[in-house]
């Protein structure tokens, strides 16, 4: 009797455990696996299962993979169109970014783009012409989407801070906060299959992790729907150019999983 307690006790809190994560948005849960237990006797039953295992070629699952949700109460019922979103922006005042800027660069490319680039946020080029990746990052940025054989008006393209920080400095924690309710009602109302977070700002505003760069990349996460890949700044590339081999191979997953057809060698 104080069993059948004991597992009614068990699944209560299992049920209350899981509706916890259902309600921040975790929509999966990673698979148990099971390392071989030496000392346990091996029953024919175990046997059975270890030999399906094999046979079924049973990974352990990768536990660094992020699900998350868009932000819970962020938003009306409605989906807004772009231009909605941009004249919720308006003239904006609501951080200290503002101060300095000439434009706000609020994003460009194809708003019903399958795949959506987000940068960390308008560097000189951009403020001056109201316009995301337009600089030398961007120049690269536009030549890594042709080598995926794209153009630019094919996607969309935008950053988690709308206004450029002074001197090109990394967003502050209250500027991302303040701005980043449009990026997630941008992708709200894009929908994309793919989102690519170019460098680690991007990858923290959308993933609400602090993990390194390195250890995000080359993994699909999932962001309400979307697949998510995180890559290396194009900028980071012009400083370092061994960061080019990297990227292209999380490019090639992202053309992968859009079934865009891979460059033959030598092209
Ligand atoms: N770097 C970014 O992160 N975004 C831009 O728009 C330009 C450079």
């Amino acid at each position: 009797m104080s069993n059948e307690n004991d597992l009614k006790q068990i699944a209560k809190e299992l049920k209350n455990y899981l509706e916890f994560q259902h309600s921040m948005g975790v929509k999966t849960m990673p698979k148990l696996y099971v390392t071989p237990d030496d000392s346990a006797p091996v029953t024919s039953e175990k046997k059975e299962s270890e030999t399906q295992a094999m046979n079924n070629k049973i990974e352990p699952v990768d536990e660094d993979i992020i699900t998350i949700n868009e932000p819970v109460g962020l938003f009306d019922s409605k989906v807004m169109t772009l231009e909605e979103i941009r004249d919720e922006i308006g003239d904006c005042t609501r951080c200290k970014l503002h101060e300095g800027r000439t434009n706000l660069v609020f994003g460009d490319g194809n708003p019903k783009a399958r795949l959506v680039f987000v940068g960390e946020g308008p560097g000189r080029d951009e403020d001056m012409q109201g316009k995301p990746f337009v600089g030398r990052a961007g120049k690269l940025l536009t030549k890594i989407i042709e080598a995926m054989g794209l153009k630019r008006e094919d996607v969309y393209i935008c950053n988690v801070v709308k206004c450029r920080p002074p001197n090109n400095r990394t967003p502050e924690p209250d500027e991302m906060d303040t701005c980043e309710q449009f990026l997630f009602k941008q992708i709200r109302t894009i929908k994309p299959e793919v989102i690519v977070c170019l460098g680690a700002t991007a990858a923290k505003s959308i993933l609400k992790t602090k993990a390194s760069l390195g250890s995000l990349r080359g993994k699909f996460h999932n962001y309400s729907g979307s697949k998510l890949m995180v890559t290396y700044h194009p900028a980071a590339l012009l400083r370092n150019p061994n960061f080019k081999r990297p990227l292209w191979d999380d490019m090639q997953v992202v053309m992968r999983e859009l079934g865009l057809p891979m460059p033959k060698k030598g092209d």
